[in-house]
């Protein structure tokens, strides 16, 4: 068997025993990198020799090393600030950011002997739906070249699908884990609003970013979380009483444990099959692979029950709006004065903004800063932005209600597999439309899983979406893992690229 068909947990169990090197696994990864990353473009930036560096520093400690994922080579999403590395949110804004500090999860990782082998591309500012508005080119799927890989953890899912790196941290604003990780056939997971810090994630919308991670499968999801999740400080929105010492008041949940929860065992467990999400728009081979996953959770021993969600229509309108709203007061930091990049010419304060936003945002960004600006101005606040907000609570309170007849939900994540490269840049608002199924849980701050759960005609990767009640991710993630004991969609990969 060769390194890259392990999970992440078996390459660290491999190399805790010693019978693999850290530097072997980076060496290994690196090498598929250079292979394969011309035609995948999954990396903005490789970090090489530092990789190399870091895995030889870390061999002392393998065998007495306590985190399952020690050793382990993965890569972050470029949102995700790194010390000293560029970070650049795959735009020419930030083309020479390197920041001065850590983001949270990147301390996190490196305190559970994590291995970086460097950034990956995505969507610019994580804006978008397939990874083609990214500064430094399109991430392309690894099943089929010619088409695209979601977004906007576009570089991520491709990665991870690929075999370069065994996982990848990413973010989901309103769907860029879940649907880059159901295009490329891997399991990802967004977790709770307030779970994992933002700290050192740069913001595109500040009330739906999560941080989560990009696995071969749910086991994997699960060491990473473990990781991840934990109280902040210096995120003003981390919840408190993540940590196990965590002793105020308020929930407490201990987030030690996800991995140990796998028992697989679903018995009895409330799946709910929301029908407005199997309606008008959805490609029939989705459907099929989809209500076929959830006959596999039955057969497991769940419950499956029908039940409406009439709020699911509304979703993406307001979506767009709070999403475009946050992002044109986040982005407005931007300017060419305090950092990034400056236009070159310019003659006074006012032409220095100008030139430097317009030639260093892209049309994409430039869309959304527009539209949010619309929403947000005197006249047209209440109309857009307070009735997006009033939406938000009503898809919140459709989910409460659902949750008190189910455990969890279960939906597709896109309404069809990945489409061909540049289809969707041409028509910005049927891509948004594509956004439906997964929008619904960061609007109401919950936990939703994506899972492979087939192949449609042409051998591109379908994925089913599994959403959970708030801290719900060990439910999620234990039935994604008694769906992964019964199938081996998880464990097929992609060959070179072309089309089967
Ligand atoms: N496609 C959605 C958007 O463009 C979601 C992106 C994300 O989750 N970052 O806003």
């Amino acid at each position: 068997m060769e390194l890259r068909d392990l999970t992440a947990l078996e390459l660290g169990a491999a190399i805790k025993k010693g019978e693999v090197s850290t530097v072997e696994a980076s060496r290994a990864a690196l090498d598929t990198i250079a292979a394969q990353d011309k035609a995948l473009n999954a990396f903005i930036t490789v970090t090489g020799e530092r990789t190399l560096e870091r895995a030889e520093k870390l061999q002392t400690g393998a065998r007495e090393a306590e985190s399952p994922l020690y050793g382990v080579p993965m890569a972050i999403k470029d949102n995700i600030c790194t010390r000293g590395i560029k970070t650049s949110c795959a735009s020419k804004i930030l083309g020479d950011f390197a920041p001065p500090y850590d983001a949270a999860v990147v301390e996190r990782l490196a305190r559970a002997g994590a291995v970086s082998l460097g950034k990956l591309n995505m969507d610019e500012f994580a804006m978008g739906s397939t990874s083609e508005t990214s500064y430094y080119g399109p991430v392309r799927n690894p099943w089929d070249l010619e088409r695209v890989p979601g977004g906007s953890s576009g570089g991520g899912a491709a990665a991870v699908a690929a075999g370069l790196g065994w996982y990848a941290v990413g973010s989901d604003t309103g769907g860029s884990i879940r649907q880059p990780a159901s295009y490329c056939g891997v399991t990802g997971i967004k977790p709770t609003y307030g779970t994992v810090s933002r700290y050192g994630l740069i913001a595109y919308a500040s009330s739906l970013d999560q941080i989560g991670p990009l696995c071969r499968d749910a086991a994997d999801c699960a060491a990473v979380l473990d990781v991840l999740m934990g109280h902040d400080r210096r995120d003003s929105t981390s919840l408190p009483g993540l940590d196990s010492g965590w002793k105020g008041s308020g929930p407490r949940v201990d987030y030690g444990h996800l991995l140990a929860g796998l028992t697989g065992d679903i018995r009895g467990l409330r799946i709910g099959l929301p029908g407005d999400c199997f309606g008008d728009g959805l490609d029939g081979e989705t459907r099929s692979a989809v209500l076929a996953a959830a006959d596999v959770l039955n057969s497991r021993g769940a419950e499956i029950a029908p039940l409406p969600f009439p709020a699911l229509k509304y979703a993406v309108p307001a979506y767009y709006i709070i999403a475009a709203a946050e992002a044109s007061s986040n982005l407005s930091r931007y300017d060419g004065v305090k950092y990034g990049w400056r236009a070159g010419e310019y003659e006074g304060l006012a032409e220095l903004y100008r030139k430097t936003r317009t030639q260093g945002f892209g049309a994409e960004v430039k869309r959304r800063i527009l539209l949010g600006t619309f929403a947000l101005s005197s006249g047209y606040f209440d109309a857009y932005y307070k009735k997006a907000l009033q939406v938000k609570a009503v898809i919140k309170d459709a989910f409460d209600r659902a949750f008190q007849r189910c455990d969890l939900l279960i939906t597709p994540v896109a309404p069809a597999a990945a489409p061909q490269l540049g289809e969707s840049l041409s028509d910005p608002l049927s891509m948004y439309l594509s956004d439906i199924y997964t929008v619904p849980a960061n609007l109401a701050g919950l936990p939703a899983l994506s899972m492979p759960c087939g192949f449609d005609g042409r051998g591109l990767p379908i994925g089913a979406q599994l959403v959970g009640p708030c801290f719900g991710e060990g439910t999620l993630l234990n039935a994604a893992h008694a769906f992964q004991q019964e199938t081996d969609y998880h464990k097929r990969a992609p060959k070179g690229g072309k089309p089967a």
